[in-house]
C-alpha cells in the first residue's frame, strides 16, 4: 500500500500542479502547519500569494465607487467588467451566450432566481427540486405559488422529464438540483438540463437551476455547450478559491427574459426612475438589471488575484479533480477496510451504491460516514468531531444543510424527525444518537491542497480511537473484598469556581466551608457573558479564562479577581448591590451541551471598569454577570426551596437580598450537578496511561496532567496510613453515596461526569493540549460516553430530614470520606 510514498510517482497525485503539493503547502498555506484540514466542502483555503497579490492590487491603485464618472470610478468599472469576463471564461462560458451576475453567495443567486420567478407571472411558478438539495435550494419552494415537489430519486426525475411535453401548463416551472451533493459528494446527471429544455416549451416552459456550489470546489464546470448548459447556475467563489467571499449567478442569455420580470430594483439596476409617477427603465444587460446597489467591487477585484493564483499553482480544475479523486479513493479504501476484532465493519458509508470514487461523473471527493463499535452501537458524531478537534483534525458533522440527503441516507421519516425535533433535536446540537440511530453524518472532504499525510492522519485517527483491536475488558472492578474493608478516603482539596469556566479558588486548609444543596458556597455564582450575544463564555472557546483567578475574601466581603500575570485586581462586593447592575437574559448558546436552549436571567455588571477588565484580558467584549440568588437546581423539589432560603448562610456571606426571585424558574448553571468529585488515585492511573500509551515516534513525550484540569469541587484521596499502598483508581465509579466529615454529611452520587475537550486546557497557562482527552477517549469510554469523576449532591434524605432551618452544612480539607458502593 505504501508504494506511493510521495505523490510524484503517481499519475493522478498533484499532476499538473506547479510543484509538489507539499511544497505548495509549506509556502502558500502556512496556517495549515500541524493541522489536518478535511473540510474543503465547507470552504477551501486561500493561498498566501492570493492575499498578497490582492493587497498589492488594492494598495497600488485608486478604486472609486463604480457608479461614478471619475477615473478612479472608471478603473473599478473596467476591472469589474474584466473580471466578469474572466470568470465566465473560467467556466468555458461564451459571453455571447452567458452573462454572469455577481451576488453575495450561492444562496443569494438562488434567491434571485426564485424571486424573479415569483414575480414573472401573476399566477406564480411551480418548483421541483432534487432530494440531495442544500437548504438554500429547498427554501425556494416557499415562493412557488403553483406548488412544489421534492424528487426522491433520479428515476422520479427522469419520469417527470419524459412527461413534460405532454403536460402543458400555463405557468413557468423551475427545476433545481445540486451538481454535487455537499453532504456525500454524490454527483447528479448533467444531461437533465438539456433534456428538460428539449421536452418543455411555451408558457409551461421548465427552466433549470443548477446549484454548482459544491461541484466547483474540485471539478471543472464546463459551460462550453450552451445547448446542454443549465439556464441558471449558482455558485460561491470561496468554495473554489478560499477567497473572496463572493458568489455568482451564471445566466444563459436564452433564458434571461424571465429574470428581467423581477419587480425589485435598486442602486445600479435602472437607467431612469421617476418618483412622481411610478415609472422606471431598467438597464439593458442581464447583470446590470440584477446587480442591486454597488457591486462588491473590492471582492470582485480580489477574484482576479484568485483566478491568477489558482491557475499558477494548480494549472487547472482538471488537475485538482484528479488529485482530489486520488486522495478520496485512498481514504475511502482505508476506512472501508477497517474491521473490529470480531470482523465487524467500523465505518458505515452514506454514498449510494452506484457511486464510485473512480468515476467523476457520479462521485466527488467527499466521504460521508458514521462509526460503529464492535457490537454495532454508533459513535456520537459530536464526540468524534471533538476528539478530532483535539487531534487538530478538521472535519464536519451533522446534517450539512442537506436535510433531504441526510434524512434519506439515515432512513429517518418526516414523522420521526418531527418527533426528534419535539424531543429537542436541533441543527448543530449534541443529540447524536436518538432511538439507537444516528441523527447526523460525519463528513471528510478533500481539496486542492490536501495531501497524503492528511488522508493518512485521518485514517490513523479512526484506527487509533475507534477500531477495537480486542474484546474490551470492563475496566472497573472494585474488588468486593476491599469494599468490605471500609476503604477510607479523605478530602484532599476543595475548589470553588466562583466564575463559571474561570480559575479555581482553593478553600484554605483548616477552614470549614459551607455547602448547600446547590453546591459549595459561591460556586458558579458568577459568569462572563458576551456583550453582543448574551451567551455565557466558556473555556472551550476562550481557554484564557482559566487564567482568570478569583479569590473569595470573606473578611473583606469581596470577590477579588486577577488575570494572568497582570498585577491589576478587580474587587466585586459579595453583597448583591443594586447599583451598576442590569438584569439581562442569558442566552445559552445552542451548542452548549449541558443546559441547551435554557434561558436564565442574570444580573450583568454594567460598569465599564468591570467589563473592560475582562474584555481586555480575553480580547472579547464581555462583562461579569451574577446568577440570581438561591436558585433551585434541577434536582431539588420546589417545596424545599423556600425553606432553604431561610437558612442562615455561612459566616461572611450575606442573607439580605435586594433582588426578587425572577419569574422564570431558573436553574443553577454549575454544569451538570451541584458537586463534582474526582479521586486522586484515578488521576494517577490516568497519568500512568498517558505516559505509557504508545504514540507515534514524531510526537513529543506525553506529560502528566494536573488533577485540576478536571475542575472538581472535591478531590478525594485514599488514606494510605490506614491501608498501605491501597490506591484504588476508579473505585469511585461504583460509589452510590458517601459521607463526609465528623457529622457524616451524606451525599448521593448522581452519575458519572461526561467529559469534553475542555480538560485539555492547561489550567496554569491556558494552552490547549491533546491530553488527557486523547487517553480518556481510549480508556474511559463507558456506554459510549467518555467519563471521569462523579456528580454528587447532598443526599435527598439529608435534605428531607433536616428540620432545623438554621443548620449549616460544611466540609473541610482533611475530612474523612466514607463511600458506599453499588452492589455489583
Ligand atoms: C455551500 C453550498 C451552498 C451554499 O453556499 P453559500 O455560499 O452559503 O450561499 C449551497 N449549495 C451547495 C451544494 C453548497 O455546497
Amino acid at each position: 500500500m505504501e508504494a506511493i510514498s510521495k505523490g510524484a510517482n503517481h499519475a493522478e497525485y498533484c499532476s499538473g500542479y506547479s510543484e509538489d503539493v507539499d511544497i505548495i503547502r509549506e509556502r502558500e498555506y502556512p496556517f495549515l502547519k500541524g493541522t489536518t484540514y478535511l473540510d474543503h466542502a465547507g470552504t477551501t483555503l486561500y493561498a498566501k500569494s492570493l492575499i498578497d497579490s490582492f493587497a498589492q492590487d488594492l494598495t497600488s491603485n485608486l478604486f472609486g465607487n463604480p457608479h461614478s464618472r471619475s477615473s478612479s470610478s472608471q478603473l473599478s468599472t473596467q476591472r469589474v467588467d474584466d473580471v466578469r469576463l474572466r470568470a465566465l471564461r473560467f467556466f468555458n462560458a461564451d459571453p455571447e451566450e452567458f452573462d454572469l451576475v455577481f451576488v453575495a453567495n450561492a444562496t443569494a443567486a438562488i434567491k434571485l432566481v426564485a424571486e424573479a420567478f415569483r414575480d414573472a407571472t401573476p399566477q406564480g411558478f411551480w418548483y421541483g427540486y432534487y432530494v440531495d438539495a442544500h437548504t438554500s435550494l429547498v427554501g425556494a419552494r416557499e415562493l412557488a405559488a403553483k406548488g412544489h415537489k421534492c424528487f426522491g430519486t433520479g428515476d422520479e426525475v427522469e419520469q417527470w422529464i419524459s412527461g413534460l411535453s405532454g403536460d402543458q401548463v400555463q405557468h413557468p416551472r423551475l427545476f433545481a438540483y445540486p451538481a454535487q451533493s455537499n453532504m456525500n459528494g454524490r454527483r447528479c446527471p448533467t444531461q437533465w438540463c438539456q433534456r428538460i429544455r428539449e421536452e418543455s416549451s411555451g408558457s409551461g416552459r421548465a427552466y433549470t437551476l443548477l446549484d454548482a456550489a459544491s461541484y466547483v470546489s474540485t471539478a471543472p464546470l464546463d459551460l462550453s455547450d450552451a445547448s446542454t448548459a443549465p439556464d441558471f447556475t449558482a455558485l460561491s467563489f470561496y468554495k473554489t478559491f478560499g477567497f473572496p467571499d463572493l458568489g455568482a449567478l451564471i445566466v444563459r442569455k436564452g433564458a434571461a427574459d424571465i429574470l428581467a420580470k423581477r419587480k425589485f430594483f435598486g442602486g445600479g439596476t435602472v437607467d431612469m426612475v421617476l418618483t412622481e409617477v411610478s415609472w422606471h427603465a431598467k438597464k439593458a444587460t442581464v447583470h446590470d438589471q440584477l446587480e442591486d446597489g454597488t457591486p462588491p467591487f473590492h471582492n470582485i477585484i480580489a477574484l482576479d488575484s484568485a483566478l491568477s493564483t489558482h491557475e499558477r499553482l494548480f494549472g487547472s480544475m482538471s488537475n485538482i479533480s484528479s488529485h482530489t479523486r486520488f486522495l478520496a479513493k485512498r481514504l475511502h479504501k482505508r476506512l472501508a477496510a477497517m474491521r473490529h476484532f470480531n470482523g465487524e465493519k467500523v465505518c458505515h458509508f452514506y454514498m449510494p451504491s452506484e457511486s464510485n470514487y473512480d468515476d467523476p461523473a457520479t462521485q466527488g471527493p467527499i466521504i460521508a460516514f458514521n462509526i460503529r463499535n464492535s457490537s454495532g452501537g454508533w459513535a456520537g458524531k459530536s464526540e468524534v468531531e471533538r476528539l478530532a478537534n483535539v487531534k487538530k483534525i478538521h472535519i464536519r458533522s451533522g446534517s450539512h444543510c442537506n436535510p433531504g440527503g441526510t434524512a434519506t441516507r439515515l432512513g429517518w421519516s418526516a414523522a420521526e424527525l418531527r418527533r426528534n425535533y419535539s424531543a429537542g433535536l436541533r441543527c448543530g446540537d449534541d443529540h447524536d444518537v436518538m432511538n439507537g440511530r444516528p441523527t447526523g453524518i460525519l463528513r471528510a472532504s478533500i481539496g486542492p491542497i490536501s495531501n497524503l499525510q492528511d488522508v493518512d492522519a485521518f485514517a490513523s485517527f479512526v484506527d487509533e480511537f475507534y477500531v477495537e483491536k480486542a474484546r474490551k475488558t470492563f475496566p472497573l472492578p472494585p474488588p468486593v473484598t476491599l469494599v468490605s474493608q471500609q476503604p477510607s478516603f479523605y478530602v484532599e482539596s476543595l475548589s470553588v469556581y466562583p466564575i463559571k469556566s474561570c480559575g479555581a479558588f482553593k478553600v484554605p486548609d483548616g477552614q470549614r466551608w459551607e455547602i448547600k444543596r446547590e453546591g459549595l458556597a459561591w460556586d458558579r455564582e458568577w459568569c462572563l457573558i458576551h456583550q453582543g450575544t448574551g451567551a455565557a463564555l466558556s473555556q472551550k472557546k476562550y481557554p484564557r479564562m482559566t487564567l482568570i483567578r478569583p479569590v473569595i475574601d470573606l473578611d473583606r466581603g469581596v470577590l477579588r479577581v486577577s488575570c494572568g500575570s497582570d498585577s491589576k485586581e478587580l474587587e466585586i462586593s459579595l453583597r448583591r448591590e443594586v447599583t451598576n447592575v442590569v438584569t439581562t437574559s442569558l442566552c445559552q448558546s445552542a451548542k452548549s451541551s449541558n443546559v441547551c436552549g435554557d434561558r436564565v436571567v442574570v444580573q450583568a455588571y454594567s460598569s465599564p471598569a468591570v467589563s473592560s477588565f475582562f474584555s481586555n484580558f480575553l480580547g472579547v467584549p464581555c462583562t461579569l454577570a451574577r446568577f440570581p440568588p438561591q436558585l433551585s437546581t434541577r434536582y431539588s423539589d420546589p417545596g424545599r426551596f423556600s425553606r432553604a432560603k431561610q437558612k442562615r448562610p455561612m459566616p461572611g456571606s450575606f442573607p439580605d437580598d435586594p433582588f426578587p426571585t425572577p419569574e422564570q424558574t431558573p436553574i443553577l448553571l454549575s454544569n451538570e450537578s451541584p458537586i463534582l468529585v474526582v479521586s486522586h488515585s484515578s488521576v494517577n492511573r490516568l497519568n500512568e496511561q498517558i505516559k505509557y500509551s504508545p504514540r507515534p515516534s514524531h510526537s513529543p513525550p506525553a506529560k502528566a496532567v494536573e488533577a485540576d484540569v478536571f475542575r472538581a469541587n472535591i478531590i478525594v484521596a485514599e488514606d494510605l496510613h490506614q491501608l498501605a499502598n491501597a490506591e484504588r483508581p476508579y473505585s469511585e465509579d461504583n460509589w452510590k453515596s458517601f459521607s463526609v466529615g465528623p457529622e457524616q454529611l451524606d451525599f448521593d452520587v448522581l452519575g458519572s461526569c461526561q467529559r469534553c475537550q475542555m480538560v485539555c486546557v492547561n489550567p496554569y497557562t491556558g494552552a490547549r493540549r491533546e491530553e488527557p482527552f486523547s487517553t480518556l477517549a481510549k480508556t474511559r469510554k463507558i456506554n459510549g460516553k467518555i467519563v471521569f469523576g462523579r456528580h454528587a449532591s447532598i443526599s435527598r434524605t439529608e435534605l428531607l430530614h433536616d428540620s432545623n432551618p438554621t443548620k449549616i452544612w460544611t466540609v473541610m480539607v482533611g475530612d474523612a470520606v466514607t463511600p458506599t458502593h453499588d452492589a455489583e
